[in-house]
């Protein structure tokens, strides 16, 4: 079963007197339960692509399935729905809400699709628990550290059951010892079948997923598993 599948995408940005081609026929399948990590120079076309995969956008052409659904032809509101309800965003700056309280915080996708019950905070409390934060349910973003903050995102980031993780240089804010952690935590989600999409520039990151696409203006140069994946105990 695919997680998501892109088809010839392509992305142009049209400026006043010429055009961008981003993104030049991109295709990849994301089996469900893979673990990919997206790399590539500068202006490769990986941010263009991760806002493509986080339904942030719609491609020029091509298809970008996602669960039956083409996305390149969702109105906006679907765009937004389905960013709401079915994929799960974790940022290089956490993008907490300082105001909540962590299990709040977790909640946030379920109060944007409507979805917040009484229910909700027996799974926000869950997922806490989860991400090794159950003692601290009640702490603000300010009274963690880097580390716990992006626990928390993580946990946000499921409380929805994405169809995949889509990570954005997550470890980027992280010293080594707490990225080890996070890619910790990212691995142990990945054994228990979740599907994780990450966008890093650093190979030490990438080295612990399951697999490489390498991006170079705006194709696909290198698309392959990675032999050796580190096995942690
Ligand atoms: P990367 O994330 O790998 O650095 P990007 O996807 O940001 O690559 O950029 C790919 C190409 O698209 C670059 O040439 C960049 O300048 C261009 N680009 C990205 N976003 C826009 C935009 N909003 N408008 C015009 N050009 C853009
Ligand atoms: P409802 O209250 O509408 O009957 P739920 O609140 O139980 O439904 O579930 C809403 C959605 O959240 C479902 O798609 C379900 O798969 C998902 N979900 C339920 N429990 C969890 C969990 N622990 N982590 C992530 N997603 C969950």
């Amino acid at each position: 079963k695919l997680a998501a599948q892109i088809r010839d995408l392509t992305k142009h940005y049209v400026l006043k007197s010429e055009t961008v081609r981003a993104l030049r026929g991109v295709s990849f399948d994301v089996p469900e339960g893979d673990y990919v990590a997206i790399m590539g120079p500068s202006g490769s076309g990986k941010s263009t692509l991760l806002n493509l995969l986080g339904c942030l956008d719609r491609p020029t052409s091509g298809s970008f399935m996602l669960g039956g659904d083409d996305v390149a032809r969702m109105t906006d509101d679907e765009l937004s729905g389905i960013r709401a309800s079915r994929i799960g965003f974790v940022f290089q700056s956490y993008n907490l809400i300082a105001q909540l309280s962590v299990v709040e915080n977790i909640e946030v996708p379920l109060y944007y699709m409507g979805r917040l019950t009484r229910e909700s905070r027996k799974r926000s409390t869950a997922l806490a628990a989860m991400v090794g934060l159950g003692q601290r349910l009640d702490h603000r973003p300010t009274q963690l550290s880097g580390g716990q903050q992006q626990r928390v995102a993580i946990a946000r980031s499921l409380v929805n059951d994405p169809y995949f993780i889509l990570a954005d240089e997550a470890t980027g804010n992280l010293d080594s010892v707490t990225t080890e952690e996070i890619l910790a935590l990212f691995q142990r989600l990945n054994d228990e079948g979740r599907t994780i999409i990450m966008v890093t520039h650093e190979d030490e990151v990438a080295e612990h997923a399951k697999r490489i696409i390498r991006l170079k203006d705006g194709n696909v140069q290198v698309d392959e598993p990675i032999e050796d994946r580190k096995t942690f105990s």
